[in-house]
């Protein structure tokens, strides 16, 4: 089966796995584990802060830095669009009790006037307004990059505002290298970056939340009231250091094969569009009246996995394990 269902599906290489086999251990709940504790490090230091935290997926490194930031009665601005908001089991009310504002975009970008449209007042009949939290690559939007000038206003107004800005950069990795725009100049605009390692990067499990000293020691706390402290997991992070190392370069090949797949859909005539592609994510619409699962199946007959996104709507990911051989398969069988 050729997968792209997503880019979580990687596993992990022959050396990958040597060079987790090859990890110090340590108890990393007493702080014990150095393979953890210089993944941490140079993960953080990549994006020019100061410290960073180990944890079993990005969902827990999202959860934990709207944790630190939110209490109940306080209010997070987002894209209606954002996985933080839609795919994170209702994450926000359950484990913050914070209400969300969210900003209709299909794009999942959100501009700066949006957001001061969504700031309340101080006044008792509102929540306060305590977060801005940004996505990119944008999932729902079809993988693209948010537009850094966007980025430098929404980070330049809330520097001054005392507001924190968060990223949830899932895959953060293949925005730097389709933009080129330096880790440490990204990791300037904001407070706190979730960073996945178990999608392109191709490690089996883990996430790394990043910020200030003071904002990683709140956030090991609740990472160990989630659960989340883990003992001997410098195997893991082993994994992401191998993934910092190999894996970040070649996601420009993961990109030329999503253009290639792109360019196919758009000759099928079951596809009626698809959004501009950017980077890994492929979302294509179906002509009216057709169903996404009818389009599913075919493809799954063809060996060919992807999944449904919304109505009418299909979405397929490029990742490390699709070679150009599967590629060409992928558009030999996307003639009808
Ligand atoms: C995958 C993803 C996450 C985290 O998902 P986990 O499966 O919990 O690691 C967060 N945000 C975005 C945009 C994602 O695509």
């Amino acid at each position: 089966m050729i997968d792209l269902r997503s880019d979580t599906v990687t596993k992990p290489s022959k050396e990958m796995m040597e060079f987790m086999m090859q990890a110090e251990l340590g108890d990393d709940v007493f702080q014990d584990d150095p393979t953890v504790q210089l993944f941490e490090e140079i993960t953080a230091k990549k994006f020019g802060k100061q410290a960073g935290l180990f944890c079993p997926s990005g969902t827990m490194t999202n959860q934990i830095a709207l944790m630190v930031y939110l209490k109940p009665g306080d209010e997070v601005i987002c894209s209606s669009e954002a996985h933080i908001y839609n795919y994170e089991g209702g994450g926000i009310a359950r484990n913050s009790g914070a209400s969300v504002r969210l900003v209709n975009r299909k794009s999942g970008i959100i501009y700066l006037e949006e957001i001061l449209d969504n700031i309340n007042p101080d006044d008792i009949h509102y929540p306060v307004t305590k977060l801005v939290a940004l996505e990119n690559t944008v999932n729902r939007g079809g993988g693209i990059c948010y537009p850094i000038e966007e980025i430098e206003k929404i980070a330049s107004y809330c520097k001054t505002e005392k507001m924190p800005l968060h990223l949830d950069g899932a895959r953060l990795f293949n925005a730097l290298v389709k933009t080129q725009i330096k880790a440490e100049k990204m990791g300037s605009f904001f407070d706190s970056i979730s960073l996945c390692f178990s999608k392109g990067m191709g490690a089996p499990v883990g996430s790394v939340l990043i910020g200030s000293e003071d904002f990683i020691h709140k956030a090991r706390r609740v990472r160990k009231v989630l659960g989340g402290g883990m003992r001997q997991s410098g195997i893991l992070a082993n994994a992401g250091i191998f993934a910092l190392e190999n894996n970040i370069d070649r996601l420009s090949i993961d990109h030329d094969h999503a253009k290639i797949i792109e360019k196919a859909l758009l000759k099928c005539t079951w596809i009626k569009n698809v959004l501009d592609v950017e980077t890994n994510i492929i979302v294509a619409y179906l002509e009216d009246g057709f169903l996404a699962s009818d389009f599913i199946e075919k493809l799954a007959n063809n060996g060919i996995l992807a999944i449904p996104f919304g109505k009418g709507r299909v979405r397929m990911v490029t990742h490390l394990d699709i070679s150009e051989i599967d590629v060409a398969r992928v558009v030999d069988s996307l003639k009808f």
